[in-house]
């Protein structure tokens, strides 16, 4: 049984860390089943390791070892920091810095090798969506991060389902066509890796909010929500988090 993981995205936006993790349901009121994940920005991974009651994520990692690339953040350096994870191929990454689908598989490699747990962010835009192309987009985009991957990685990896029309947008993707997109995405990990697709976890991204969570996460293909905007609100995010637990409760 997969357990439910909620993770918060804060893009470059930094909330109060103890003020938030006050807000946070942690000790004997910790949710049951399900797995929190925050990705604060850089600058404050070490910070929000010490004070949040969730994992910690970096929200991007270099596809380098080390060396001259300026700006760029190693695997080793965000393991020092404490990150046990890190999303690769976000679609602002994708779409502001040029990231392909290449990067992003050298990335997700660069974060396999090294220890952290890789959430591919994979997602069809608006004129793609239209257009009928969105499991051959998607489909795509998983095989190019994944294929090859050894069955013990492929188990480590997240994918988390972001149509980019719904991202920011404050409107998501219907639970119906999120959960039948995320059902493919299950089809192609099943072809890539048999067995292991039933371990991987499948998270909706794209507006998710404490109204409409419950509905996505009854979908038997959504593992749970990569959330950006209602992640920086602690009320609004334990609301996520609740309606998670129950969810998990009901499994
Ligand atoms: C995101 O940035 O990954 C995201 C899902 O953002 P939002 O929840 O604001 O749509």
């Amino acid at each position: 049984m997969r357990e439910i993981i909620i993770a918060g995205n804060w893009k470059m936006n930094a909330p109060e860390l103890r003020a938030f993790a006050a807000g946070m349901p942690s000790g004997a009121n910790a949710p049951r089943g399900v797995r929190l994940i925050i990705f604060p920005p850089f600058p404050y991974i070490s910070a929000a390791v010490r004070e949040l009651p969730a994992e910690i994520g970096a929200q991007d990692i270099s596809e380098h070892e080390y060396g001259a690339y300026t700006g760029e953040v190693s695997a080793a350096m965000l393991l020092e920091s404490g990150a046990k994870y890190t999303l690769v191929g976000h679609s602002e990454r994708r779409r502001f810095h040029a990231e392909t689908d290449a990067i992003v598989r050298l990335k997700a490699r660069r974060a396999l090798d090294s220890g952290l747990r890789p959430i591919i962010c994979v997602g069809e835009t608006d004129a793609e969506r239209r257009r009928g192309e969105t499991q051959g987009v998607i489909s795509a985009q998983i095989t190019a991060a994944l294929e090859g991957l050894s069955r013990e990685d492929a188990a480590r990896v997240i994918i988390a389902y972001e149509p980019v029309w719904a991202i920011g947008a404050g409107v998501s993707a219907s639970p119906k066509d999120a959960g039948e997109v995320c059902r493919a995405i299950r089809e192609v990990l099943r072809y890539l890796f048999e067995d292991t697709a039933e371990d991987i976890h499948i998270l909706y991204g794209g507006s998710m909010n404490s109204m409409n969570s419950a509905a996505l996460l009854a979908q038997p293909d959504i593992d749970g929500g990569l959330i950006g905007s209602a992640s920086l609100d602690s009320d609004a995010f334990t609301g996520i988090i609740k309606t998670a637990a129950a969810a998990a409760a009901d499994h």
